[in-house]
């Protein structure tokens, strides 16, 4: 009786000791953002300090993530995401080379601040090396207030990046029971928690108490299909955007050209038309070697290729995420028909 008790104690041990090792390694990069908030007061919702709690702060406040996956936290940044800089994205993207590289790491999750949560994700879409998960995840609310959304973000983006099904689907944003892809999440409402929509192309999938359905796939080149590979640089080309407006003044382009920018990208009204003073502009940056490339500033649709405009096109990427492709495309070219086709492909 004695030794059938230890039989069955140490068979549950093993199996759950089996159980325990199956789960996966997910390593989780925080960078900062109102995930990492703190306010003074549990109804505060703007006027906080985002990038106050660091990682494991972040981790211990969300215990239910351990029974997802062996989960580690490192430190990349603690900033609101309006000061990340593409110096802050690349370090992010080679760490995320690394990590993926390694046998042991079967997904990574990173904590961002929403406000440029549509750029740094398809930074990675475009950089990383990998077709093992990568999801970001933010909050709308600060970890002090009421009903935050933070924790319920985290484990929700952990389980994603510890699913099999995630695997290949480019870099994934998770949010609000969303998941969605890098390469068209935007954030469209400045303070409700339903504020990250691709609202053409719609969502991957969602999750729900834990489960996942995916219902869509990203036609578009990320990943193990891109062709850009950062891990040897040390820094990217810089490029700005130039918003058109009713008297978008030319002098605009003097100041992007003196300060040797390498590309433009005008975010031009309608379908990117471009104003007879940003025309003269764009001209005057084309001859003085700088890539131009037309977007919308109206938030949907595409712009089209037309040659009674200047400039290249965007398609559907909005301004914010045509930055991020002309910034990582001319790290490989700055032959204009060459990038076209990178607009056009990813
Ligand atoms: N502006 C801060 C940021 O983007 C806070 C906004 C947020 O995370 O929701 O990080």
């Amino acid at each position: 009786m004695k030794l059938g008790a230890f039989f069955v104690t140490a068979l549950l041990l093993m199996s759950g000791s089996t159980f325990a090792d199956k789960l996966p390694n997910i390593v989780i990069l925080a960078t900062g953002g109102t995930i990492a908030g703190s306010a003074t007061s549990h109804t505060q919702t703007t006027g906080y300090k985002p990038g106050a709690i660091g990682v494991q702060n972040l981790i211990n406040a969300v215990p239910e993530v351990n029974k997802v996956a062996h989960v580690t936290g490192e430190q990349v940044a603690n900033i609101g995401s309006e000061n990340m800089t593409s110096d802050v994205i690349l370090k992010l993207s080679k760490r995320v080379n690394e990590l993926l590289s390694q046998k042991d790491v079967d997904g990574v999750v990173i904590t961002h601040g929403t406000d440029t949560l549509d750029e740094t994700p398809y930074f990675l879409n475009l950089t990383v090396k990998s077709d093992k998960p990568v999801v970001f995840t933010a909050a709308m609310r600060p970890a002090t207030a009421i009903s935050a959304d933070g924790p319920m973000n985290l484990l929700e983006a952990v389980t994603v990046a510890s699913n099999e099904q995630s695997k290949g689907r480019g870099v994934l944003v998770v949010l609000n029971d969303k998941i969605g892809a890098a390469r068209f999440m935007t954030k469209t409402n400045a303070n409700s928690l339903d504020t990250f929509k691709a609202p053409e192309e719609g969502y991957l999938g969602t999750i729900i108490d834990g489960h996942i359905e995916y219902n869509n796939r990203v036609e578009k080149k990320h990943t193990t299909d891109s062709i850009f590979d950062v891990r040897q640089l040390n820094e990217l080309p810089p490029v700005v955007i130039i918003y058109g407006y009713q008297d978008d003044p030319e002098y605009i382009y003097d100041a992007a050209i003196a300060h040797h920018v390498k590309g433009i990208i005008y975010a031009g009204t309608g379908a990117g038309s471009v104003s007879v003073r940003s025309d003269a502009g764009i001209k005057k940056a084309e001859k003085a070697g700088i890539v131009v490339v037309r977007s919308s500033r109206t938030g949907g649709g595409s712009v089209p290729v037309d040659s009674a405009q200047p400039g290249l096109v965007s398609g559907t990427l909005n301004p914010a995420k045509a930055r991020i492709l002309l910034m990582t495309a001319l790290t490989k070219t700055n032959d204009p028909v060459q990038i076209q086709q990178f607009f056009n492909q990813y």
